[in-house]
């Protein structure tokens, strides 16, 4: 069983307009509305791909109560609630562009907080491998992740972790490490506070630094140019072919779904990088945030090349 955490989940509003006006009414016809959030993503293409899934996070109102009965019911729901209500995030797409209006979310205080990780200690029976995608809700300290990751590894668990900025940093300094990380070059950039080039030799001097010691993968995705990867000391790269992308929105949380299954699995490092690099490049293959098409998984596993470098 793979749980996937999602700390402040949203219900992603979709607006299909021919053009946006400023400062009059627009009225729109073409409304999409769907669990949103990276950790959802990384569940239902899990559940796409044919593993137990469960999915968790805090989610308050009626809107909470949306997510709970929009995902897939083959997904396990175990979320925790709290008095705020689930944000929503729109997506306004005009004119061959997307103009985003994203509601922070609730604040979540300090008891709810408590409340959430007695609910992940609980919910962790019965758990193989956690996913802990996306940014921190209002009121939860930087250090939050580093409590769920310290009470997952008392428990034997596999943790993969995907967020940027302080949350990252935070896990990065602190004494609980995550068996994965997954950040791509912007996030790497900020989080190091310099430009980091795709050149195989840089990254290698990036992963190398003491601020990544003891976490056993890391592996960072590079979009149409694959991913690059460190497993303890052996560096891998991985070559991907040239596909037609739909929209890459949700590759990384695809990628992570990829490595949770792998770890899950038991699979090798070769098998793991390439499940990782066929579910991101075919999330980008579909319209849909989030969503596989298994149908063309074996034939694009194939074309991948898993090199050590
Ligand atoms: P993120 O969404 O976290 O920025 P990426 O954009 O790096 O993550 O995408 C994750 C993975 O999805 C990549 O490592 C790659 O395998 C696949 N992918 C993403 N964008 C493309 C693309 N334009 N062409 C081919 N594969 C892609």
């Amino acid at each position: 069983m793979i749980l996937t955490v999602t700390l402040n989940p949203s219900i992603d509003i979709s607006y299909q307009l021919e053009d946006l006006a400023i400062d009059t009414v627009n009225r729109v016809i073409d409304v999409r509305k769907t669990p949103g959030g990276k950790g959802l993503n990384v569940a239902r293409v899990l559940n796409d791909l044919g593993e137990s899934v469960s999915a968790s996070g805090c989610i308050g109102g009626e809107l909470g109560d949306f997510i709970v009965h929009h995902l897939p019911e083959t997904i396990e729901k175990r979320f925790f609630k709290i008095a705020g209500d689930t944000r929503n995030c729109i997506a306004i797409l005009h004119d061959g562009k997307q103009t985003e209006i994203l509601e922070q979310g609730p604040l979540v205080d300090p008891d709810e907080a408590d409340g959430f990780v007695n609910h992940f200690k609980y919910i962790l029976d019965g758990v193989d491998v956690v996913t802990m995608s996306g940014s921190l809700p209002a009121g939860m300290p930087d250090d939050y992740y580093g409590r769920l990751i310290r009470l997952a590894n008392a428990f034997g668990k596999k943790t993969v972790l995907d967020c940027s900025g302080n949350a990252l940093k935070s896990v990065l300094e602190g004494d609980d490490k995550p068996t994965v990380i997954k950040p791509n070059r912007d996030e790497l950039a900020q989080l190091l506070e310099r430009e980091v080039s795709k050149d195989v030799d840089d990254l290698k001097a990036v992963l190398n630094q003491p601020l990544f010691a003891g976490i056993e993968w890391i592996i960072v995705s590079l979009g149409a140019d694959g991913a690059f990867a460190k497993h303890y000391d052996t560096f891998y790269k991985v070559d991907i072919p040239k596909i037609e992308v739909l929209n890459p929105v949700g590759s990384g949380d695809s990628t992570v779904a990829g490595i949770a299954s792998g770890l899950a699995n038991h699979e090798d490092d070769q098998a793991l990088l390439t499940k990782a690099n066929v579910l991101g490049m075919l999330n980008a293959q579909e319209k849909t945030t989030g969503h596989v098409n298994m149908a063309n998984y074996d034939n694009l596993y194939q074309k991948l090349v898993v090199r050590e470098v």
